[in-house]
């Protein structure tokens, strides 16, 4: 599943691509399960909107839309194109779920199984969304309001950070996993900032002190912003905004090591299951 260095590399090459086309039309496929809001209105906020930017909130993907006529307006007395999908702001939030991927491409570019909508551009191009295993949604705001439950773990300061984890009396990497509290840390990311934090992912998050909370806060910055860096890492079917598969990967130090000797000490990386997701550290260097 494509977590947050992910999806923030997909947005920003999205944004690169897209940001100021108008899209002129759109088609909906029959399969339910991608629409998180209904197609006949996807359909209406979507249509005659131009895109004024890409960006991710949380693990989300969200397309800010204006009144396509807005541009038109600068200058020479052109007269105002009829802004059809409605004169206010609005939003079209994709989530990619494990398999998701949009695909900007010429029109006669091979449609692709699982495509579920295809957006024309007026650039002529069309942004695809397919998705093989159906768990990504797409859903629009009609008053721009979207907003992702959990802070940003990239915007959040070390107060806040610190307040949101201490006391908690479930196992820290669940709390981690709680997009509630913060917003586009899945497995892989909170592996990898617990290792470097030093602690244990079955830890309660009670029992960890302030000045470990804070080796958190900043090894999970640490980790995300070397992730995006490297344009995101890539373990499953998941396709950057160029459609390019699998490009980098991030060296993971304990994700997916079972087995293998410690980065550090040499000892064997061990692998539980907490809330049902595997969760790999080092017994000596975390405690
Ligand atoms: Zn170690």
């Amino acid at each position: 599943m494509p977590e947050l260095p992910e999806v923030e590399t997909i947005a920003r090459g999205l944004a690169d691509r897209v940001t100021g086309d108008v899209i002129e039309s759109v088609w909906i496929g029959q399969k339910k399960e991608p629409l998180k809001s209904p197609a006949a209105e996807i359909a209406t906020v979507l249509e005659h909107r131009r895109i004024a930017d890409v960006r991710r909130m949380g693990k989300h993907i969200v397309f800010e839309l204006n009144p396509a006529g807005r541009v038109s307006s600068s200058g020479n007395g052109h007269k105002f194109k009829k802004a059809g999908g409605g004169s206010r702001p609005a939003q079209w939030i994709v989530h990619l779920g494990m398999t998701g991927r949009l695909q900007v491409c010429d029109p006669q570019a091979e449609i692709a199984n699982h495509t579920h909508a295809i957006l024309k551009l007026s650039s002529g191009r069309e942004l695809r969304f397919v998705d093989p295993r159906r768990f990504g949604r797409l859903s629009v705001a009609s008053s721009g309001d979207f907003d992702a439950t959990g802070v940003e773990p990239l915007e959040v300061g070390l107060e806040r950070f610190v307040d949101l984890f201490h006391g908690r009396k479930t196992p820290i990497k669940s709390a981690l996993l709680n997009q509630k509290l913060l917003r586009g840390v899945g497995n892989i990311y909170a592996d990898e900032s617990l290792f470097r934090a030093g602690i244990r992912p079955r830890r309660r998050a009670t029992t960890i002190t302030r000045e470990q909370l804070r080796k958190l806060y900043l090894a999970i910055q640490e980790v995300l912003k070397e992730a995006i860096a490297l344009g995101g890492s890539s373990v499953s079917d998941y396709v950057n905004a160029d459609g390019e598969a699998g490009f980098f990967q991030l060296q993971h130090r304990v994700y997916g090591r079972e087995g293998e000797p410690c980065l550090v000490c040499k000892t064997p990386i061990k692998r539980v299951v907490i809330a049902g997701r595997s969760s790999h550290y080092c017994p000596k260097c975390q405690k």
